[in-house]
C-alpha cells in the first residue's frame, strides 16, 4: 500500500499517497497531523475537483502546512499515459500503474455527448470467449484510487468547456468481482461536496452476471447493465463459462426480476451479437420470452473482432432483424455503434495482445471466492 515515490524533499513518503485514502482515512490522517477535520475536505477538493498533482498546488494551505504535508506524503496521481486516437474521435488511454501494469480507459464522443468507459481490474476474473480482456486472465484488482485516477487523467485532457456526460464501468474487468474498490470509487466520483460531482444517474455498472451481488449495485445508486449475451443456458455456458457455472441463466434472470429498480429507471441488458452463433431469429424470440416482465431496454453490441478471435461480426441485416423482433415485442432495443475499433478501443477489445499469443491455461470452474462473490 505504501507509496515509495520520493517526495519533493527527496525522502520516501511515510504515509500512503493522499489518493489512496478514502474520506474517513483522510480525516484520520489530518487528525494525526493535529489539524481540524475541515482540512480533510479541503484536501479532497484539491484532489478531485482541482486535480492537483503536487501538494504545493494546494494554495489555500500555508507554506508551513504544505511543507508538513510534503514531508508526510504525496498526491499519488499516475504519471504515465499514452493516448491512441481512433478515426471516429474515440480515444484509448493507456495509463501506467505504480507496479508497471497498464490499465485501459476509453473516451467515446457521440455528437455532443462524451462517455467515459472505466476499467475496474487489470485483465478479468472471467473467461468470456468473445472478449479479449478475458483471454488475458486476471492480473489484479484495481484500487479505488486507480479507478478514479482514470477519470482524473482523462478530465485533465478534455478540451475547455467539455464535460463528461456519462461514465460506464464497462472497461477491463468484472466490477462486481472488485466491489469494495468500485463502491469507494463511485463515492469519489459522485460526491458533490468534495468529489468529482458526477450524478449517480449518469453512471452505469455493467456485470457479466454475478447475480448474488446485484442488490449491492442498487445501494450504490448507479444504473445496472447485465451482459446476457445468450438466449439459452447451453449457449451462455459456451460463451461465458465461468460466470454461468456460478450463476446459471435462470438464477441470473430471477435476480434481475427481484432487483429493486428505482421508479422511472430500467435495467439494461447487453447482448453481444456473434455472427451465426447467437444472432438468429430464434434467439431474438427466446430473448423476448426471457425478458418478459422485466422493466428493461436491450443494447445489442455487434461483435468487435480482435486478432485471434474465433467469432465473426453479424451482418447488418441480421442485427437489424434481431432488433426488429425485439422492438415488435415491445422491448426497447438499440444497436450500439462500435467506436474506436481501429485502436482496439471498442467493447471487448481491451487487453494485451501479446498475451494472446501465449497459450492460456485451460478454463476451469472459478470458486465463488475467486469470482469475488
Ligand atoms: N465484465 C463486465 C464489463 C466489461 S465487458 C460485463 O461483462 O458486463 C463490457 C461489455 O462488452 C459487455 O456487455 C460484454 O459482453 C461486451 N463485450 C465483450 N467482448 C466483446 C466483443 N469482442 N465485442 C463486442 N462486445 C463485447
Amino acid at each position: 500500500m505504501l507509496s515509495h515515490e520520493p517526495n519533493q524533499a527527496g525522502q520516501a513518503a511515510q504515509t500512503p499517497s493522499l489518493l489512496t485514502l478514502d474520506h474517513s482515512a483522510t480525516e484520520q490522517f489530518v487528525h494525526r497531523l493535529g489539524w481540524p477535520t475541515y482540512r480533510a475536505q479541503q484536501i479532497l477538493r484539491w484532489l478531485y475537483q482541482g486535480r492537483v498533482r503536487e501538494v504545493d498546488q494546494m494554495t489555500d494551505l500555508s507554506k508551513a502546512e504544505r511543507a508538513l504535508l510534503n514531508d508526510k506524503t504525496t498526491v499519488g496521481r499516475s504519471r504515465q499515459c499514452r493516448v491512441l486516437q481512433a478515426d471516429d474521435g474515440t480515444s484509448k488511454f493507456l495509463i501506467g500503474l505504480d507496479d508497471g501494469l497498464t490499465v485501459e480507459t476509453v473516451l467515446i464522443p457521440d455528437g455532443r455527448r462524451l462517455t467515459l468507459c472505466l476499467s475496474t481490474q487489470v485483465g478479468c476474473t472471467l473467461d468470456c470467449s468473445f472478449c479479449l480482456t478475458g483471454a488475458m486472465g486476471l492480473k489484479r484488482n484495481l484500487k479505488a484510487h486507480e479507478i478514479v485516477d482514470q477519470a482524473l487523467t482523462v478530465q485533465d485532457r478534455l478540451e475547455p468547456g467539455h464535460t463528461l456526460s456519462s461514465v460506464v464501468l464497462m472497461g477491463m474487468g468484472e466490477p462486481l468481482a472488485n466491489l469494495d474498490a468500485v463502491s469507494d470509487a463511485v463515492t469519489r466520483l459522485t460526491n458533490q461536496r468534495w468529489g468529482l460531482g458526477i450524478s449517480a444517474h449518469r453512471i452505469t455498472l455493467s456485470t457479466a452476471g454475478l447475480a448474488s451481488r446485484l442488490n449491492e449495485v442498487a445501494a450504490l445508486g448507479v444504473n445496472l447493465a447485465v451482459s446476457l449475451n445468450a438466449s439459452t443456458q447451453e449457449q451462455r455456458a459456451m460463451l461465458m463459462p465461468a460466470v454461468n457455472r456460478l450463476f446459471p441463466l435462470k438464477t441470473l434472470l430471477d435476480a434481475c426480476r427481484a432487483y429493486p429498480l428505482p421508479p422511472r429507471r430500467r435495467l439494461t441488458f447487453e447482448y453481444v451479437l456473434l455472427g451465426e452463433v447467437n444472432d438468429q431469429e430464434a434467439d431474438a424470440r427466446r430473448l423476448v420470452k426471457l425478458l418478459a416482465g422485466i422493466r428493461c431496454k436491450v443494447n445489442l453490441i455487434p461483435f468487435n473482432p480482435f486478432p485471434g478471435s474465433a467469432y465473426q461480426r453479424p451482418t447488418n441485416g441480421s442485427a437489424l432483424r434481431f432488433q426488429t423482433i425485439l422492438k415488435q415485442a415491445g422491448v426497447d432495443t438499440f444497436i450500439r455503434k462500435s467506436k474506436g475499433r481501429d485502436v482496439l478501443g471498442a467493447c471487448g477489445q481491451l487487453g494485451d495482445l501479446p498475451g494472446l499469443l501465449t497459450p492460456q491455461p485451460p478454463s476451469r470452474a472459478l470458486t465463488p471466492a475467486e469470482a469475488g462473490c
